[in-house]
């Protein structure tokens, strides 16, 4: 059977098909260097598992209090190796990205200190943990005031801003690597350190926390290899490599991961409890994966700039640019496409691909989301996954996708969709051909 046979099986029209592989022709050398990284990733993760003794013994795990689990505490070695950090807090019992990054400021900040995000505002759901949005046990209850510092117009760091933001009463500098949902762009490693070097400059026992979210293993080099004293992020994205079922990290100087393990368990028990249940396998496995799971969700990205800016979208990163995460927004100013785009990815799921996914209010977000995401594991955004706030200007932000056969057929899906619903003229295709 030819190739296409296979995709029209699965509803996509010969006119969708022949321009997505006309897309994709120009790609291949952009294609080459990210599996290039990959490459380098894995062997970065391979040399960390193999100088911690990863054992078999490792992958079993622990229950009740969780004393001497060996696989627990040689996975935050790993994981502090390939972060080049003195530590690491990895655990099934950090429910989520937003829960690590909590866990992060909470643990490092006290009544009267101040921290101060340079990156802008942070992501939608910190708004009630640092207590810019009103809300019940937020850092502002306990007494933690909070400034905030724009990027400027080009992207970059607003140094004189940065400069003025930062007091004697400031503990703690909040930097965010990924764009999340807003419209600038993400942040290079590379750009981070030279903020780091700033900061430090002023003073240097600050406390750099990076909000590591979609970054990881993205680029070569890690933001605690620049200096961050706090790398933090979720195991249902990068690092997870699609199989972590739940949890999240911390790794950086031996002080911060302390005191997060402190506030997590309890001061005096710290790190030393936590049982791993039957989890590491699918940690230490998804670990190993991560970097060639990133790859994938990279190609697809690029994959989709590429096509909705070739018909006149805007697309953040655009089709060219340096990528330094894995997330791509599309913006439609229109809810339908936004709506079609989330629908078709939900249809190309391998699981849930039935159901139709509506707008709704979702805890820690302001607007109704729509989001698609049939996943193995529920809300995993290293699988295919798109979403985007019902709000002008109707972007959808789109990550992930296991594999490469899969992400390529979710986003031709998407373009099928919009055909079909002539969001999009069928023969704009014909004619960029
Ligand atoms: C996803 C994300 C978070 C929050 O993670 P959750 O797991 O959804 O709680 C925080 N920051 C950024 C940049 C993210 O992408």
């Amino acid at each position: 059977m030819d190739n296409y046979s296979y995709y029209e099986r699965l509803g996509i029209d010969r006119d969708v098909y022949d321009h997505c592989e006309f897309i994709l022709e120009n790609l291949k050398e952009r294609f080459e260097k990210i599996d290039l990284m990959a490459e380098k990733n894995t062997l970065k993760v391979l040399d960390a598992f193999r100088r911690e003794h990863v054992q078999e013994a490792c992958l079993m795990g622990s229950t009740g209090y969780g004393y001497n689990d060996i696989g627990r505490e040689t996975l935050e070695r790993v994981y502090a190796d390939i972060f080049h950090a003195q530590d690491a807090l990895v655990r099934a019992q950090i429910t989520c990205g937003t829960h690590a990054l909590a866990l992060a400021l909470m643990s490092n900040l006290r009544p009267g200190d101040n921290m101060v995000s340079v990156s802008g505002r942070p992501y939608d759901t910190l708004s009630e943990v640092i207590g810019i949005r009103k809300s019940q046990g937020s850092l502002a209850e306990y007494g933690v005031s909070y400034r905030e510092v724009e990027l400027k117009k080009d992207g970059g760091f607003d140094y004189e801003g940065i400069g003025k933001a930062i007091q004697d009463d400031t503990k703690l500098i909040a930097i965010q690597r990924s764009k999340g949902y807003s419209d600038r762009r993400s942040l290079s490693v590379e750009q981070i350190g030279e903020c780091i070097s700033y900061i430090k400059s002023i003073r240097k026992d600050i406390i750099v926390m990076v909000d590591n979210c979609y970054g990881e293993f993205v680029e070569d080099i890690e933001p605690t290899d620049v200096g961050a004293d706090m790398a933090v992020g979720s195991l249902i994205k990068n690092p997870g490599g699609g199989l972590a079922p739940v949890g999240g990290y911390i790794a950086g100087s031996s002080r911060c991961v302390e005191n997060a393990a402190r506030r997590l368990t309890s001061p005096g028990l710290g790190k030393e409890v936590g049982a791993s249940l039957g989890i590491l396998k699918d940690f230490y496995q998804g670990l190993f994966l991560a970097p060639e799971v990133t790859a994938k969700a990279l190609k697809g990205a690029i994959f989709a700039a590429n096509i909705y800016e070739g018909l006149g979208f805007d697309v953040l990163p655009d089709s060219k640019e340096p990528r330094y995460d894995i997330i791509q927004a599309v913006t439609f100013h229109r809810a339908d496409a936004l709506i079609a785009f989330c629908e078709a990815i939900q249809a190309s799921s391998p699981v849930d691909s039935f159901v139709t996914p509506s707008p709704s209010p979702m805890p820690g977000y302001d607007s109704d989301i729509i989001m698609a995401a049939g996943n193995f594991v529920s809300g995993s955004s290293i699988e295919l996954s798109a979403d985007g706030p019902l709000k002008e200007p109707y972007s959808v932000y789109f990550q992930g996708g296991l594999t490469w056969g899969h992400a390529k057929f979710g986003i031709m899906n998407t373009l099928q969709r919009l055909v079909t619903d002539k969001i999009i003229d069928r023969d704009m295709l014909k004619m960029i051909r």
